[in-house]
């Protein structure tokens, strides 16, 4: 304990430089997943070890945290907390988020979950984990994929393949996606993607039965597009609408409640997302955009600002007292991360 308090007061120090900025506004946490033990430094590159996750969680307990319904009320009064507080949450639904759900419920912290439904269940794992098993992990020697050769020959080859086919893969219209995932699967022997899930099962989905546990105990279960589809210039509205109206559907068919908010998947959109949101029956939509949430801000409830959660304790509490201050500038549409999913 008295390591973690050493680490909270150096996170918080460490920004004093800036201390003529304004301490207020709810910051948004985004995280992933949580691990018991990271195994593999990209694989794993969304997982937070659990250990970091509890003493993050710790830090918070202090402060308020809302929920998505306090947010919604807040938003609608024009009344936004405006001593520093929280909110949690996670994106994409990974099977490990009920480890992250003990936690809070133990310390009794609101949070929502973003799941794209049309992934969801136990032998599923989403696209881009899919391909980051198969190129970083499958038994290939080199794959063909838009229209060139890539080599799998090296570890070190591999992840540049990744690397480069998943920023190419983001910017392609949803079939072409669709289409190239499928070819790549289809270089690797039969059920590879499955035997590679069983390997390592921290990246697979929660199921529908554990979805309807999680909210059922309260957590609110939002929209992250049914397949995970990104707004981006490529993509036809037609296809946002349709993730944005299906997925909203079955997390109200399957759960029995009302869907409220959407995460962009990979924290992009384009100018007629929030009115798309919006059509869709949405009270919120996050962003990736970084900074806190004010009224000042005059803040767009359909381009909320979220922030990264930092793999340290000490980073984390940098961002919560120093980071969520700089301005969010939510018309600016933020560049795909590589940090994303
Ligand atoms: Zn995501």
């Amino acid at each position: 304990m008295f390591a973690e308090w050493i680490q909270a007061r150096r996170g918080y120090l460490s920004g004093w430089k800036w201390s003529h900025v304004r301490r207020h506004g709810v910051r948004v946490f985004r995280y992933h997943g949580v691990v018991t033990e990271k195994r593999d430094a990209v694989l794993d590159r969304n997982q937070l070890p659990l250990q970091i996750f509890r003493a993050q969680m710790d830090f918070l307990r202090r402060f308020r945290v809302l929920g998505v319904g306090e947010l919604i009320e807040g938003l609608a009064a024009g009344k936004l907390p405006s001593r520093p507080s929280a909110m949690v949450t996670f994106d994409d639904g990974f099977h490990n988020n009920v480890l992250a759900a003990e936690v809070m419920a133990s310390r009794r912290i609101p949070w929502s979950l973003y799941v794209p439904p049309g992934e969801v269940g136990p032998s599923r794992a989403m696209w881009s984990v899919e391909m980051s098993l198969l190129i970083l992990l499958g038994r290939a020697e080199k794959i063909e994929a838009l229209g060139r050769t890539w080599s799998l020959a090296t570890r070190a080859e591999r992840e540049k393949s990744f690397r480069e086919l998943r920023a190419r893969l983001k910017a392609v219209p949803a079939l072409e996606r669709v289409a190239t995932v499928e070819g790549l699967r289809r270089q690797f022997p039969a059920g590879e993607s499955a035997r590679l899930l069983g390997e390592h099962p921290q990246l697979r989905m929660l199921t529908w039965e554990e979805l309807t546990q999680l909210a059922n105990a309260g957590v609110e279960i939002g929209s992250h597009g049914l397949h995970h589809e990104i707004h981006h210039a490529q993509q036809t509205a037609d296809l946002r609408v349709r993730e944005l109206v299906a997925s909203r559907a079955e997390l109200e068919r399957r759960l029995g409640r009302r869907c409220r908010a959407f995460a962009y998947p990979n924290g992009n959109f384009v100018d007629t997302s929030p009115g798309e949101v919006e059509g869709a029956g949405y009270d919120v939509a996050f962003t990736t955009v970084s900074g806190a949430l004010e009224d000042r801000l005059g803040a767009d409830r359909f381009l909320l600002p979220r922030l990264s959660a930092s793999g340290s304790l000490h980073g984390f509490v940098r961002t919560f007292w120093w980071d969520g201050d700089r301005p969010a500038r939510p018309s600016q549409a933020p560049q795909p991360r590589p940090s994303e999913a």
